[in-house]
């Protein structure tokens, strides 16, 4: 069987020279690292835009109305001019220090005024070009071969990538033998007709979509996903504010797949859904690795894991509420709990969990989804079903103690309430699904940072 490596080097990795050299070690150290999917530079010390943010901007800039409609476009309060000189001498300067030859550079600029002056001119067709170039220009200087997203990704107009066509068009690219190959992330066509065809944008950070799908489509060994840190880490830097205590925070060496999940969902920023979904489904694993620090393993996302530690991480997001209703006998009531949850559904709300008692429920919802529809809410739950008491109470945090290990331990929720009853925290809620994967503590917002710092001490901490 061969061995093959697809690599995803993300905007910080490449954001100048001197890291792209550090990417040329990488890839150059194995030789089965031969897909390389790259993101557009991103921001380093000389550069505080990314190319993306740039490209979105000299877009809208382009148009008349200059309005945008994608949801976390970024203002760069530069002028056209400006933002058009930045793309130059950002791409400028890789090339003179790697010593790339700056002719590749008048093409991009050419490329990308012929653009603008073209009415037809899409905002993907623009942004694109931040990994377009960027892959260009490292598959000139590794002397690797170029193959452009456009031929092998295909979209949808949900911005779902279409499998059965962009698997069919990947599988294509293992006959070729002879070079690296450098593929841009981020984008693709809506369309294997080319008559029709549309450069298409994923949501941002979609290059990691892109890896995840060209691994698949190889039938890669392992998917590694290179950034600026050495993994993931076990719980959240940022609810501590003791630098020391930052740096002492462990990576995650392994975890499964349900536990990324697990983890993901519950506040932690590690890929997106779509990208592991896609490697799961082939059970390659993914490999989180720091660019900067490549003798570090990473964090290792697998289908099994044979990890002893039972607890993997802990995760949380504040900013939860819950609908409490009471009515006597309850329970006799067939439908009830369905009753109440279509008249959430109906307004296309999210319910996250929903512990009951026999004569009381709760429904716990995102604060900003439920508030328009509050009040709505309450009244035609007291219309329908006329309960003793139904009321919204604010300010929930809902806290994920992750480890598929669980399973096989008793105690470990024991542990957990002790140690917040301890410290005097009151546990609102408790959940736990059959799969024993996880357990839910819901605690008020203001003891959320403290209860999450007290269960990685509890569970976690060396
Ligand atoms: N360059 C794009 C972004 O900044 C895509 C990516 O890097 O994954 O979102």
């Amino acid at each position: 069987m061969t061995l093959e490596i697809v690599t995803k080097f993300g905007g910080s990795s490449l954001a100048n020279a001197e890291q792209i050299r550090k990417v040329e070690k990488i890839i150059n150290s194995d030789n089965n690292r031969r897909y390389v999917v790259v993101s557009a530079p991103g921001t380093d010390k000389n550069s505080p835009y990314k190319i993306t943010d740039i490209l979105y901007n000299i877009f809208y800039n382009s148009r008349k109305s200059g309005k945008n409609t994608i949801s976390n476009y970024k203002k760069i309060p530069l002028s056209q001019e400006e933002l058009l000189k930045n793309i130059h001498d950002r791409y400028s300067s890789i090339a003179s220090d790697l010593g790339t030859g700056i002719d590749l550079i008048k093409y991009f600029d050419k490329e990308l005024q012929d653009l603008l002056k073209n009415k037809k001119t899409t905002v993907d067709d623009v942004v694109s070009r931040g990994e377009n170039f960027h892959a260009r220009l490292i598959a000139r200087y590794l002397n690797a071969r170029f193959v452009d997203a456009k031929d092998l990704i295909y979209i949808d107009n949900k911005n779902n990538p279409d499998n059965d066509k962009t698997m069919g068009s990947i599988k294509k690219l293992t006959i070729l033998k002879d070079k690296k190959i450098i593929i841009p992330g981020f984008y693709g066509n809506t369309s294997a007709n080319m008559k029709n065809a549309k450069i298409k944008t994923f949501a941002r950070g979609g290059s990691d979509l892109t890896g995840a799908l060209i691994a698949a489509g190889v039938n890669a060994t392992v998917y590694e996903n290179w950034t600026d840190q050495n993994g993931i880490l076990c719980v959240d830097p940022r609810l501590f504010e003791d630098k020391r205590e930052v740096e002492k925070i462990p990576v995650i060496e392994v975890m499964t797949f349900k536990e990324c999940r697990e983890l993901t969902y519950s506040g932690f920023s590690v890929l997106h859904d779509e990208t592991v979904g896609s490697v799961r489904k082939r059970n390659i694993p993914i490999n989180i690795r720091n660019t900067n620090n490549p003798s570090h393993k990473g964090t290792m996302i697998t289908s099994k894991s044979d990890r002893r530690q039972t607890i993997v991480g802990i995760a949380g997001r504040d900013g939860f509420c819950t609908i409490d209703i009471e009515k006597y006998m309850m329970n006799k009531e067939t439908g009830f709990g369905q009753g109440v949850l279509e008249i959430i559904a109906k307004r296309k709300i999210n319910f996250e969990h929903m512990p009951s008692g026999i004569d009381d429920m709760s429904i716990i919802i995102e604060e900003k989804a439920l508030e328009p529809f509050k009040d709505e809410i309450v009244n035609e739950i007291k219309k329908k079903f006329h309960p003793d008491n139904v009321k919204v109470t604010p300010d929930l945090a809902l806290i994920s103690i992750v480890g598929e290990g669980m399973f096989y331990q008793i105690g470990i929720a024991a542990k957990a309430t002790g140690c917040l009853a301890k410290n005097k925290i009151n546990i609102e809620i408790m959940n736990q699904g059959a799969s024993e994967s996880n357990i839910i503590i819901g605690v008020a917002s203001k003891d959320y940072k403290k209860c999450i710092q007290l269960l990685y001490e509890e569970f976690l901490k060396h």
